[in-house]
């Protein structure tokens, strides 16, 4: 176990009204008697901040509570800021040591002076994520509440927020230890089956084995993968991509969801040449929107590449927003734009509809008829209000997501779900094929490790920097 203190600056950069210095470890506690003299009534001032070392700070630093005074740099003869010093002695503290923060005035100088004086006296910075590291290592939670840790500070939407701060509540975590359990449980019984071959027929019956397995470890593994593919979104942002030709409308659009000028709108073809892609979200659900070079046939090589860009890009998008124009009749382009995305998740959308005179909007091949058609004015705002409830109900509608579970794996831990799954199935088919035990225990042992893994037991040291390197210094 790693032993040395450490500092960071926990706030971000810039200035700002507060900011904090937060310091872990078995030094933190003498760290701030070295550098902090307290104000010992609220209203008194503190007549002589840098008068002497032995401040009494020593000897009253109780735990969970906040210290009013200066932070001090007694070799220079300096006060450097009036700060309140919160003191959180181990073990109850974010990670389980000493823990000391410091609230000082939010500017970069003051907290960078502060946080030299820290690592001056014995501290080392700290890297990205190392606070919520030693919270994982020293077993105060486990791996993937540490996940959920980044998910809240990386939350792109209030939904995304609050997936993660339930999450952080340890309710994957239950979920998991409930089916490891079941798997547990049933490798003791083969395990005995293995020293006692003659009871195998009491302690093994196949149908009643593969029966539990289905109900109590397959079921809910396969509950588990699904949550990640219908709630993944509300993590990394539902990839919406607009397609079209050019000057349909597209960017236009893009301005009209995200509410900024960033795309430059002109009326020659061919303007947006690259991919651009902008944050937004809707009734509190997090998309990621690509307006994209218009898709036709052209001889300009930079404008192709965007337009091979583009496809690559819409093709791996959750929902596509293909845009025609309402006023005009279709032309070969669109057709062939239609049926690149044919296969994906598809809303058609009828733009510049304030230029159509009543009775005359474009009418759209019978073959389309299947998908969403809205009618839309991009430069006006027509239709954009209804537009964004499809978007929500095409994208989220069909698989609601019990946001509050705090039940949404993200990839990896679905990855180390579909292991545990295809050896959870390979048991049931041993047992049923009266494979020799020790075969069986095999395969369970898989499944119950793949789930350990999600919950940080035997995660190889270059996934663990992995995961960590993902925070932010000071977290
Ligand atoms: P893109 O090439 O598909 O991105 O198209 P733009 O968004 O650049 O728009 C091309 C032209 O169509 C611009 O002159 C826009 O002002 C115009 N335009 C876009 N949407 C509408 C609309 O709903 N109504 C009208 N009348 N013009 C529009």
């Amino acid at each position: 176990m790693e032993h040395s203190t450490i500092a960071a600056i926990a706030t971000p950069g810039g200035r700002g009204g507060i900011g904090i210095v937060k310091i872990s470890g078995s030094k933190a506690l003498s760290i701030a008697s070295a550098i902090f003299s307290p104000v010992h009534s609220p209203s008194s001032i503190n007549p002589d901040p840098l008068g002497s070392e032995k401040n009494g700070f020593g000897d009253a630093k109780s735990s969970h509570q906040l210290y009013y005074g200066h932070i001090v740099d007694r070799v220079e003869q300096r006060v450097l800021d009036e700060v309140l010093l919160s003191v959180m002695k181990a073990p109850r503290s974010y990670t389980r040591e000493d823990v000391i923060e410091i609230n000082a005035h939010g500017g970069p100088v003051a907290l960078n002076a502060i946080l030299e004086l820290v690592l001056r006296q014995g501290a080392r910075i700290a890297e990205p994520g190392e606070f919520t590291k030693r919270a994982f290592l020293n077993g105060r939670i486990d791996l993937a509440q540490a996940e959920a840790v980044i998910d809240v500070i990386n939350a792109r939407s209030q939904k995304s927020l609050q997936m993660a701060a339930a999450q952080i509540n340890g309710r994957l975590s239950q979920a998991i230890n409930k089916i490891q359990q079941r798997l547990v449980d049933l490798l003791t019984r083969i395990e005995a089956g293995i020293d006692f071959p003659d009871d195998v027929p009491e302690l093994i019956d196949p149908a009643t084995v593969t029966a539990g397995i289905q109900a109590d470890v397959i079921n809910p593994l396969e509950d588990l993968i699904q949550r990640h593919l219908n709630g993944n979104p509300l993590r990394d942002g539902l990839k919406v991509a607009v397609v079209g030709r050019p000057n349909v409308g597209k960017s236009s659009l893009l301005n009209c969801l995200v509410q900024k000028e960033r795309v430059i709108v002109t009326d020659v073809p061919g303007t947006t040449r690259d991919t651009i892609e902008e944050n937004f979200n809707i009734d509190g659900f997090p998309m990621v929107i690509a307006d994209t070079a218009g898709m036709h046939d052209t001889a300009d090589p930079i404008e192709s590449v965007g337009i091979q860009k583009t496809i690559e890009n819409a093709k791996d998008a959750d929902l596509i927003l293909f845009m025609v124009e309402a006023n005009r009749d279709l032309t070969a382009d669109d057709h062939i734009i239609y049926r690149k995305f044919q296969s994906q998740p598809t809303l058609i959308l009828m733009n510049k509809i304030d230029l159509v005179k009543p009775g005359r909007v474009t009418e759209l091949p019978v073959e389309w008829g299947s998908r969403q058609c809205l009618k839309i004015s991009a430069l006006y705002g027509h239709g954009i209000e209804a537009l964004k409830e499809q978007i929500v109900a095409t994208a989220f509608g069909k698989n609601p997501i019990d946001i509050e579970s705090g039940i949404v794996p993200n990839l990896r831990q679905k990855l180390l779900l579909e292991d545990s799954l295809t050896a959870s199935r390979a048991v049931c088919r041993e047992v049923n094929n009266g494979l020799p035990m020790e075969l069986i225990a095999i395969q369970l042992q898989d499944a119950i490790d793949a789930l350990g893994q999600i919950l940080g037991a035997n995660v190889k040291v270059d996934i663990l920097e992995q995961i960590f390197s993902r925070f932010c210094i000071g977290k």
